[in-house]
């Protein structure tokens, strides 16, 4: 395995003067910089679902590998003209795996199954429902169009082509085609592995201590286990991290671990410029660190560094605004460290059920679920301590950064959460 060279020092850096950058600037900027991180191995393709190919895939087969039966029916030999007619069957039968060997001469037809290869002479079947029989004579009416209810071998793939690209992920369906066509071992990209930081000194771990007994100001890491999942769920190894208290050391010491076992972190929490925002701070003094002024809410600036050569996304500590940079911004730069192509997240337009002034300046991602009559309904509060707003959504509503006033019936633009997977 031949790991890729790393990331550049300078690569999260901006051109000076950068102010509030927009959305679609930052995404392109992210797209521009992110290269793969991770070495490329072969594998069986029947193992490699959720993987990402590092090179084409090539059919190795036709697909349909031969030319055969679509339906249970007939063969016919010959053109089928309009009106009734009437046919001898020749002796025997073509079935899947049983081809018939021989030729069906002209005016003859023959009993053929589905998937069956057309024996020699046959172009063209007729339903067996379309038919009656007697002994070894079969009448229908015609006509028959030349090749109805069969397969023409390599009308889907042809040995050679090229068949899915590079940076695709494989799904579930991607693995069936792959098969089909020959492919027995694919290149792929080993699994990104990512780890996930919580920090704060009132985040504690789910399931320490029962809910009654937290101490005053405490809260449970909600970020972690959200993070870890939706990593898994993208198909990228996600490892744990843990919690780091407000305190140097501890940070220090677990983005050091981190450097050894993973390839990115995602941290959530002590990403702005306060007393207790250690994150940024020891990534300014010890690594690389920008702040990426985005105009978007919700998010603060997202900081995005470089520990030791690792890329850093640090996010916002309030999960509502950590799952929403997750979704929008870290999940294409993951994609793309991972040696994915880069995707954006496809919506589509919808008539909004809410009335909302939005102001100039900033993109919006609304909390948003499709009601029953098909519009974009907006979760009650905008406020992002609101977690039960992610919940109750089935995806965002994009808002581009213009002043809008948005009245119901307007065509909003949803992203189902399944448009970032
Ligand atoms: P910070 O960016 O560290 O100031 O955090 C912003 C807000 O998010 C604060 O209210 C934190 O308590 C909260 N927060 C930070 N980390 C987490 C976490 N892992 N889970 C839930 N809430 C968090
Ligand atoms: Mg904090």
């Amino acid at each position: 395995m031949i790991k890729p060279p790393p990331l550049r020092n300078d690569c999260f850096a901006l051109p000076p003067g950068v102010a509030w950058m927009p959305v679609p600037e930052a995404l392109a900027a992210l797209r521009e910089r992110m290269a793969p991180v991770v070495p490329t191995e072969s594998r069986a393709v029947t193992e490699a679902t959720g993987l990402i190919l590092a090179a084409p895939a090539i059919a190795r087969r036709a697909n349909p590998p031969a030319d055969n039966s679509a339906v249970d029916g007939y063969g016919m030999a010959g053109p089928v003209p309009e009106g009734s007619a009437e046919r001898p069957l020749v002796e025997g039968r073509a079935a899947a795996g049983a081809p018939f060997d021989g030729a069906v001469p002209a005016g003859a037809a023959i009993r053929i199954l589905t998937g069956a290869i057309l024996p020699e002479g046959v172009d063209t079947v007729v339903l067996q429902e379309d038919v009656a029989r007697e002994g070894d004579r079969i009448a229908f009416h015609g006509p028959l169009k030349r090749g109805a209810n069969a397969r023409r071998a390599g009308e889907d793939v042809t040995p050679g082509q090229e068949i899915l690209p590079a940076g695709q992920r494989l799904r579930p369906c991607d693995i069936g085609f792959l098969v089909a066509s020959g492919v027995v071992e694919v290149s792929v990209f080993r699994r990104l592995r990512v780890g996930v930081l919580s920090n704060g000194d009132e985040v504690v771990a789910a399931g320490t201590v029962a809910p009654e007994a937290l101490r005053p100001g405490a809260i449970f890491d909600a970020n972690r286990p959200m993070l870890l999942a939706q990593l898994a769920q993208w198909g990228m190894e996600a490892v744990d991290l843990g919690c780091a208290s407000d305190d140097r050391t501890d940070l220090r010491a677990r983005l050091d671990t981190a450097r050894a076992c993973v390839d990115a972190v995602l941290t959530s929490g002590g990403v702005s410029t306060g007393d207790e925002d250690h994150v940024s701070a020891l990534l300014q003094e010890e690594g690389q660190l920008h702040s990426w002024r985005i105009a978007v809410k919700p998010g603060r600036p997202l900081a995005l560094g470089l520990w030791r050569g690792m890329p850093v996304f640090g996010l916002p500590g309030n999960p509502v605004a950590a799952l929403v940079c997750t979704l929008v911004f870290a999940r294409p730069a993951l994609e793309a460290l991972a040696g994915g192509a880069w995707r954006a997240p496809v919506g589509f337009d919808v008539p909004a059920a809410f009335e909302k002034r939005k102001k100039p300046g900033r993109a919006e991602y609304l909390r948003a679920r499709i009601g029953a009559d098909g519009r974009a309904e907006a979760f009650a509060s905008e406020g992002s301590g609101r977690i039960s707003g992610l919940s109750w959504a089935t995806g965002l509503v994009e808002l581009d950064e213009g002043a809008r006033h948005i009245r119901p019936g307007d065509p909003v633009r949803f992203l189902p959460y399944g448009a970032f997977d």
